[in-house]
């Protein structure tokens, strides 16, 4: 057995085998590259999901996070500590929000936001006890939480794990006329991604959130966005909503909210929605604590200081343009927005899991998703040069 088998036999001996990897064991990750066992070196393709949009263990980042770990670590709420007051005001300057709440998972920034917006809706908006209706959309990813896959639409996520929380209500995304059907006074919020990441790199139709911003306005309904994947400059943007020109009552980020060294994560409100939380009502042992804020602080820093942002912005197009440009029988289409793209291959091309081997085969990383989609998300230090020798590879992948 080679290093590489007998670590992955060891994952699946003792493992729930919730996870279906490709067959990579990786030891070290610098910047867009990660190596496996053997030393070979790959282009990380995935980013972990769009955590480490900043590039692998941030030299930057790693030393915030070796500085506060020699000096303090966690306190719990209990206590203040000199990491999170300037955590919320960093975060609050970034993105103009007015209240922020810390959590630690993206699923916990999730459910920390339905209940604050549930409880909004009882003590602002007036709804009867216990009525609250959020609207989700279909082929929604927001995490793998009880309450979260309570209202996902993919069979694997909720097969044989209810009952389920009701008061949740599933409309198509891109639709705003299904969703205008679907708010009734009982309706207090809206749960979207501006993006569909999970589902594929689904992008909704032009004008689609501009018309759900208004609709929720004029029926006083909160607009959730969850960017924790295309937020914190996957999409270009330092938010996705930006490209629309709206903003959401709230906004939740993770995953690149740490650069990839912790989780980190957190609800971002107007004063109004996370304003009606009172001491006792919610919280958590790690949400806040002072190594998170620093690593988090330093992840917000360099992600503006070192222009990771405009780097996804000026790259964005080169890199599906090229990707569309590949002559190949197997390609059906290449979508994206800044570095968060996907190519869908036609049903006959025999899946796109293949493809991803025989990438990883030439040293580039990625995942596939439903069957027929390849799913391209670089870490944002990624350099035009590096894009180049990318497309060269898929080239070769895709055109055999
Ligand atoms: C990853 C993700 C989550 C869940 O984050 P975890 O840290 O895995 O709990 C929620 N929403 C979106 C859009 C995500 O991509």
């Amino acid at each position: 057995m080679t290093l590489t088998e007998e670590l992955i036999a060891l994952e699946s001996s003792l493992g729930a085998h919730n996870y279906k990897p490709l067959d990579v064991a990786l030891v070290r990750g610098d910047g867009v590259y990660v190596y496996d066992v053997d030393g070979k070196r790959y282009l990380d393709c995935l980013s972990a999901y769009s955590a480490v949009n900043q590039g692998h263990c941030h030299p930057r980042i790693l030393q915030a996070m070796i500085d506060q770990a020699r000096k303090l670590t966690l306190t719990s709420r209990a206590f203040h500590n000199d990491q999170l007051g300037h955590f919320y005001q960093e975060i609050a300057e970034l993105t103009g929000a007015h209240k922020v709440l810390p959590m630690n998972t993206g699923a916990e920034a999730v459910e920390s936001a339905i209940k604050a917006v549930r409880k909004w809706g009882y003590e602002v908006k007036g709804v009867e006890k216990d009525r609250a209706e959020i609207i989700v959309c279909s082929n929604n990813f927001h995490g793998r939480t009880m309450g979260i896959v309570g209202f996902s639409t993919d069979p694997d996520a909720r097969a044989g794990f209810g009952p389920f929380a009701p008061g949740f209500k599933i409309v198509p995304f891109g639709d705003a006329e299904a969703f205008e059907r679907a708010i009734t006074p009982n309706t207090v919020g809206f749960l979207v991604e501006p993006i569909q990441g999970e589902a594929g790199v689904i992008i909704p139709p032009a004008g689609y959130f501009t018309r759900v911003r208004e609709l929720c306005t004029q029926h006083n309904v909160t607009l959730i966005l969850d960017e924790i994947q295309t937020g914190l400059g996957r999409t270009g943007k330092l938010l996705a909503e930006q490209h629309e020109g709206i903003e959401a009552d709230v906004t939740l980020l993770g995953k690149a909210l740490s650069g990839g060294f912790y989780p980190v994560s957190a609800v971002l409100s107007n004063s109004e929605v996370l304003g009606v939380l009172q001491p006792g009502q919610h919280g958590s042992t790690f949400g806040g604590n002072p190594l998170a804020c620093a690593v988090a602080r330093m992840a917000l820093k360099v992600l503006v200081d070192e222009g990771m942002i405009e780097n996804a912005a000026a790259l964005g197009p080169y890199f599906p343009d090229g990707l569309a440009g590949i002559k190949s029988n197997h390609v059906k289409s290449v979508r994206g927005r800044g570095l968060m793209l996907a190519i869908d291959l036609h049903p006959e091309a025999g899946g796109a899991r293949q493809f991803c081997y025989a990438l990883r085969d030439k040293g580039i990383l990625a995942k596939d998703t439903h069957t027929n989609t390849i799913r391209i998300a670089p870490p944002l230090v990624i350099t035009k040069q590096q894009i180049d020798d990318a497309l060269e590879v898929f080239s070769s992948v895709l055109a055999a």
